[in-house]
């Protein structure tokens, strides 16, 4: 078991490195990669720029320990902004980093999945496909080894008013071209939209471009490492997949489930 995405209290969790640790042990979780965010703009849900040497010091020394059955994995899940690849990158080039999570929790600047205020602005179709366009220029950055929770603009139940078949494919077509992995993130789950983060309509999509994938319980705290993990490894299963990826120095690994 594989379990990519988490954050620790160095961003917007509430446990420490070494509490994930241990409810990881007790889950059976065999890989596990700490996540936590990074973000250009200034927001109180990311790392702060002087703890990031730190950040790297805590999981060095983490590796550095004999955990038995679990080995760790160092990425970040990082915001992407277009335009701002150069300024992303330069960020990424300074972390021994196994693996980066493309995310995307802004449009423009509006954080749409922590603030309500501009929902209705915009008809749900118009905000899916001002959504699916910055995650199509998300996987052509060539900046990210995973796009993160792919359909977040659904979180708190937008759900398209038509059909975003086209949407849907083309953004699957543009991350297989570009040989990105996509995480099943089960925290979706226990959002509003109550369902993991793709839909099956996408994961549908992605086995039939031959997307390959990974898993990603989003903890914000210890209880959270692992959640949803079987429910989730049967779906993907039921969908044909029968291996998970993860990362070490940013080369793809390959595990059977
Ligand atoms: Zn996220
Ligand atoms: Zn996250």
């Amino acid at each position: 078991m594989i379990d990519l995405h988490m954050h620790t209290v160095l961003s917007d969790g509430k446990d420490n490195h070494e509490s994930h640790i241990k409810m990881a042990l007790q889950k059976g979780i065999e890989i596990m990669g700490f996540t936590d965010h990074i973000c250009l703009k200034p927001v109180n849900w990311a790392i702060r720029q002087e703890d990031l040497a730190v950040m790297a010091e805590k999981i060095q020394d983490l590796k550095d320990q004999n955990w038995g059955p679990l080995e760790i994995r160092f990425g970040v899940e990082m915001d992407y902004f277009p335009h701002k690849e150069k300024e992303i990158a330069q960020i990424i080039s300074q972390l021994p980093l196994d693996y980066v999570i493309g995310s995307i929790h802004f449009i423009d600047d509006w954080n749409y999945d922590t603030d309500k205020s501009l929902y209705g602005k915009w008809t749900n179709d118009e905000l899916y496909e001002m959504y699916f366009d910055i995650v199509q220029q998300a996987a052509k950055s060539g900046l990210f080894d995973i796009i993160g929770h792919m359909d977040l603009i659904k979180k708190f139940r937008i759900w398209p008013e038509h059909s975003v078949d086209h949407l849907y494919e083309r953004t699957v077509k543009t991350i297989a071209e570009n040989n990105l992995v996509v995480e099943l993130n089960t925290s979706g789950v226990d959002r509003p939209c109550g369902e993991f983060f793709p839909n099956e309509q996408i994961i549908g999509l992605l086995r039939k471009y031959e997307v390959p994938m990974t898993l990603g319980s989003d903890a914000h705290n210890q209880n959270q490492v692992g959640r949803h993990f079987h429910e989730a490894i049967e779906l993907l299963k039921s969908y044909g997949y029968n291996e998970l990826y993860a990362f070490k120095k940013r080369k793809k690994e390959r595990y059977r489930i």
